[in-house]
């Protein structure tokens, strides 16, 4: 099977059926990174007029290149955390803007802290200008090592602010109470977006920005070793693209989700040494395991409780992890 993003883009739309942001202008910070960008390419879609900003510290010009020409999309090198301003109408601001991988946590922790606190502010600034709705990408990591597992929005989590995951965690979740701030000040038209491990297409595998799944494939193919940390008894729940993109812009679109928190992922669990045999199996790679030493702070289990988001986006995922896994195992091949 050949990949085409296309047919993945198509499923989005008829997942999406009944919901549409046409004519509605639409900034989408970190608009070039695997997430955002899969975000202005359905947006674009969907009719809407896209304002795709990116200091591409992390994302790709490769990722929007083929979007750059349309006359509904616009593509701004700059970064978030540096004032900017528009003249024209926002509808809806996207605050995607922030390198995610663990890896890039200990090279670049003061930009990471930056995007999601001095950068969110400017986006919330522009949102307050311009009257827009405000969505935000928080994360799982907001858990940190959280206390029940499945997860569910009312955790307050367990997070070492010290730790070399804090420029992260605590980015975070302070950039949620940036949000909560500007709400209950402003009262800003805001909601937010924890996401859980999203993997799929467009994901780097490369050096420092590769995470489990991308550098789990790369290994794989090019038959090296598969660097499982620790035992591989930790558990993530990985969440495919297309599922994630359909959410969040369930939870953009909603006028009844405003003011919301809400876990977005998928809830099927799993260990990471489980992740590693799916791989070798499913691209028949020869690679060994190799163990490496566990990373501190490296969260134990992850999972979502995902109630709410069924019941208020009206939304499930729908791939399940062998298809997911398939579809990007594919992709890289191609790439
Ligand atoms: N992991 C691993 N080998 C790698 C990369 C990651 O064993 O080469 C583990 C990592 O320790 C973590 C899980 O896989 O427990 C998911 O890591 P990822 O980098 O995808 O992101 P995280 O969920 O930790 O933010």
């Amino acid at each position: 099977m050949v990949y085409k993003l296309g047919t993945d883009i198509d499923l989005i739309m008829s997942n999406l059926e009944g919901i549409s942001f046409h004519d509605q202008k639409v900034l989408v910070t970190g608009g070039a990174g695997f997430l955002g960008s899969w975000i202005c390419e359905v947006l674009l879609y969907q009719g809407a007029e896209v304002i795709c900003l990116d200091n591409l510290a992390s994302g790709l010009k490769e990722n929007i290149s083929h979007l750059i020409g349309s006359d509904k999309f616009q593509f701004i090198k700059h970064d978030i955390s540096e004032a900017i301003s528009f003249d024209e109408n926002i509808d809806i601001v996207i605050h995607m803007a922030s390198r995610a991988s663990p890896l890039e946590f200990e090279h670049y922790p003061i930009e990471i802290l930056k995007a999601n606190t001095i950068g969110l502010m400017v986006s919330l600034e522009i949102a307050r200008a311009h009257g827009s709705r405000m969505v935000y990408t928080s994360t799982s990591e907001i858990y940190g090592n959280p206390q029940e597992v499945p997860t569910p929005e009312s955790c307050y989590g367990y997070v070492n602010s010290i730790g070399p995951r804090s420029c992260y965690d605590e980015a975070k979740r302070c950039g949620e109470a940036f949000v909560t701030a500007y709400s209950a000040q402003y009262g800003l038209d805001s909601r937010i977006a924890r996401l859980f491990n999203t993997y799929g297409p467009r994901m780097r595998a490369d050096g420092i920005y590769g995470r489990a799944i991308p550098r789990f494939i790369d290994q794989a193919l090019s038959g090296t070793e598969i660097t499982v940390y620790g035992d591989g008894s930790q558990t993530r729940s990985f969440c495919y693209v297309t599922d994630q993109i359909e959410g969040i812009l369930r939870f953009a679109s909603m006028d009844a989700a405003r003011g919301y928190v809400v876990n977005i992922g998928n809830d099927l669990e799993i260990s990471i040494l489980a992740l590693a045999k799916k791989v070798l199996d499913i691209t028949k790679s020869d690679s060994e395991i190799m163990y490496q030493p566990m990373p501190s702070d490296d969260p134990i289990r992850r999972r979502p409780d995902i109630t709410r988001a069924k019941e208020l986006l009206r939304w499930e995922p729908k791939v399940d992890l062998n298809e997911g896994l398939f579809k990007t195992i594919e992709w890289f091949k191609g790439a």
